[in-house]
């Protein structure tokens, strides 16, 4: 069962331990009661024997509480139990990142010296055990299977834990000042000032000694300095308390690895400069042998991360905050920000839009990563559709031996950093870059070329993730499935002049569909539509991205409303009136009437129609994917328009941003590039049926779209003229209005 996996602690071998005593002792009891019967005839009786024991053997006693010690958590504060008070909601995240939420009902003493700075809680999933008896003795009630005793450094009040989460951090420049308390998850870089020094570190574990009170000890690995003489070592009251692999760490590298109390431990602040020449030499000559996380990884050597001094000195320059990154070639490699840093707590697409724009925002680009960027940007920032990615666990036999690493730098350092603060340094993007390129096999390409986010999307989805195709697809020819995850759009229909001046994308959609003859074989989750340009060649001037896409026409044996009366289900198709008139496909699906109806004159007297499969017994219904983004390209340069309310059910009042990861450049060749976010107003009110027409006069009446028009924004004619990938998504919200709706929310999707 993985929840007794999840806590195989110190006291869950003690829990076993006990669990084992228990049975013997029954055993023993067994063997008494049976008096004078030896031990063969038990062998004998077999099964029999099994079933008597079951029936004779007393109830068992109380069932003990489970004890979550103080390792059993993925993150530790200072609380004790005087921290909470019965009632409190609480939450404990446990060494896989689960959320657990309940109420603390005992904060008490313990008569057992090792529970000293336990609280007793009931979780709100049956996650515990027992129903609050400690050692024999009702210490709290709880609903049975719910009870736990958990080190109180585990929990945090649910308030706290939610004020967490949502706390907004206006701009970049803030984000050392909200990571007040060091964080001593396994990995995490803290400083350490301890007996005189002051040191960097990573943690390796943290321990703490119940037979010592307050004795809350982490495990570090130093990164620039020998183990100083007078520091602890790890004595044999710590051995049954400190992790193995964390003792095998310590007498393996006696010199770099340490035990440190905790209080020692704090933040890691990266050095802050004023610009200065003379202090930029500073911290690299005190730091020589430094060496950053991923070293490995870096092209030529470049190290990307970051250094590091002590608080104080960088207090004394908080005036001008611009962070300078060592990049190992004597000179400073300089990204103009204070690092976004590492996220590992899970972050959710942000509500106060007004948090995202600005300078200095989105995903900060670097020698030709736009492609990346706007891609990254554009599927995490707002939507969930892709967490997928982030959240699947590695198939050890499947996945390749990089998975876990492309994930926590996806999730980590570009994902959560971006929901939370909005911002991700250029560095982290690269790491990614690099481990593409390790992965694809072209370690220079990934980590310098333009390339196209279609290419950089297959490859995340099925060389890095192996995630199941988005898309199948049933080719109605001869019917075969076929799995993929873009869905490119054809445009080898005559088109009309006006047509080549503003194409609408529902329009392409079904023209491309019906040509290529395929249906959807199942409602697409995401659909990730490639538009018809081969580098600078368009084969349509502009491309207007309507705000929802109907799917209905073309999904495979299913039940769609007759696109003329739009109640009855419609059974039959012609092929002929949508070949022969400028029409969508759901225009010419029709209920029997209708198509008697619309085929009256003796030209449409002759049109023969097909019949439209579907399973009977369902009501017909309307399916429509939302935009969620658009990724435009320019002289090869990639930018893009990011849906902010993706899951809402109002598609014609949704807001959108435009995001440039080189909008601007400070410095020339050792410069950096500042990315930019902008509110673009009425972006979802041009995207429609009415917004489409009055874009096609305006380009009838002057023969194209100024740029200067008081009518609409510039951007809405960069979006029309460069538009390039478009990502529409199923919205349970959206398609969940329809009464009719038979798609309901629990139906599985692709
Ligand atoms: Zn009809
Ligand atoms: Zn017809
Ligand atoms: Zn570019």
């Amino acid at each position: 069962m993985p929840v007794s996996n999840t806590y195989d602690g110190l006291s869950g071998h003690t829990n076993n331990q006990i669990a084992k005593e228990k049975k013997v002792a029954s055993h023993g009891s067994l063997l008494t009661k049976s008096n004078g019967e030896d031990r063969s005839f038990v062998k004998m009786m077999g099964k029999g024997f099994e079933k008597i024991k079951a029936k004779t053997t007393p109830a068992p006693g109380p069932v003990e509480t489970r004890v979550f010690d103080s390792n059993s958590g993925s993150y530790c504060s200072h609380n004790r139990p005087g921290s909470f008070a019965p009632n409190d909601r609480f939450v404990f995240v446990d060494v896989n990142k689960q959320v657990h939420r309940g109420l603390v009902k005992y904060t008490g003493i313990f008569p057992q010296s090792h529970l000293e700075n336990y609280i007793g809680v009931e979780f709100d999933e049956p996650i515990g055990k027992g129903d609050g008896i400690c050692s024999g003795k009702q210490m709290f009630n709880s609903k049975d299977n719910h009870a736990g005793l958990i080190h109180a450094s585990m929990c945090k009040k649910e308030l706290e834990y939610e004020r967490d989460l949502k706390e907004v951090v206006k701009t970049s420049h803030n984000i050392d000042q909200i990571r007040l308390s060091p964080k001593i998850d396994k990995g995490e870089t803290v400083m350490i000032n301890h007996l005189g020094y002051n040191f960097i570190g990573r943690v390796i574990t943290h321990f703490y000694n119940s037979s010592n009170i307050n004795s809350k000890w982490v495990v570090c690995q130093l990164l620039n300095a020998k183990v100083p003489e007078n520091w602890k070592k790890l004595d044999n009251k710590d051995r049954p308390f400190c992790p193995d692999s964390a003792i095998h760490m310590l007498e393996a590298k006696p010199d770099q690895c340490t035990i440190v109390p905790l209080d020692c431990i704090s933040p890691y602040i990266e050095v802050l400069t004023n610009g200065n020449s003379s202090m930029k030499a500073e911290p690299i000559t005190s730091l020589p042998s430094y060496s950053a996380n991923n070293l490995s990884y870096a092209p030529n050597n470049s190290n990307y991360g970051s250094n590091y001094l002590p608080p104080s000195y960088a207090d004394s320059q908080r005036s001008t905050p611009q962070v300078q990154s060592y990049n190992g070639n004597g000179h400073l490699k300089n990204f103009g920000s204070i690092d976004s840093g590492i996220e590992d707590r899970p972050a959710m697409p942000c509500r106060d839009f007004d948090a995202l724009y600005g300078k200095m925002k989105g995903i900060q680009g670097h020698n030709n990563s736009c492609y990346l960027d706007a891609t990254l940007y554009t599927m995490f920032l707002q939507s969930n559709i892709f967490d997928d990615l982030i959240l699947n666990k590695k198939r050890d036999a499947d996945d390749i031996p990089e998975f876990e690493e492309a994930q926590r730098i996806l999730k980590s350092e570009i994902v959560y950093p971006l929901r939370k603060f909005h911002f991700v340094r250029a560095d982290h993007v690269l790491k990614l870059r690099i481990l593409l390129g390790k992965v694809l096999n072209d370690q220079v390409g990934m980590t310098s070329d333009e390339k196209d986010p279609e290419e950089f999307m297959t490859a995340l989805f099925e060389k890095v993730f192996k995630v199941k195709p988005l898309l199948r697809l049933q080719n109605m020819s001869d019917n075969k499935a076929h799995d993929t995850y873009l869905c490119p759009l054809i445009a080898d229909d005559a088109w009309t002049p006006r047509q080549l001046q503003l194409m609408n994308l529902q329009y392409l959609f079904d023209r491309s569909m019906y040509s290529s003859s395929v249906e959807f074989a199942n409602i697409p989750k995401v659909l990730i539509v490639q538009l018809p340009r081969s580098a600078e060649q368009k084969v349509f001037d502009r491309i207007l991205p309507t705000m929802t896409l109907d799917i209905s026409s073309f999904l495979h044996n299913t039940v769609r409303p007759c696109g003329f009366c739009r109640k009855a289900p419609a059974k039959l198709k012609c092929n002929e009136c949508f070949l022969t008139k400028e029409s969508y496909m759901k225009d010419v699906t029709f209920c029997q009437n209708c198509f008697d109806k619309c085929h009256t004159d003796n030209e449409a007297h002759r049109h023969v129609p097909t019949i439209i499969n579907s399973n009977s017994g369902q009501s017909p219904s309307n399916v429509l994917l939302k935009l969620s983004g658009v990724l435009c390209i320019e002289t090869s340069h990639y930018v893009t328009f990011v849906n902010c309310n993706v899951n809402s059910a109002t598609p014609e009042t949704d807001k959108f941003v435009f995001f440039d990861s080189m909008a601007d450049r400070e410095g020339t060749t050792d410069g950096y590039n500042i990315p930019k976010v902008e509110p673009i107003p009425d972006v979802a009110k041009w995207l429609t049926a009415d917004g489409a027409c009055r874009l096609s006069s305006i380009i009838q009446d002057y023969g194209t779209l100024s740029d200067k028009s008081p009518e609409y924004h510039p951007k809405i004619k960069r979006l029309l003229n460069d538009c390039y990938i478009c990502i529409y998504q199923y919205v349970d919200e959206l398609n969940y209005n329809d009464a009719n709706c038979m798609y309901g929310r629990t139906t599985s999707r692709v």
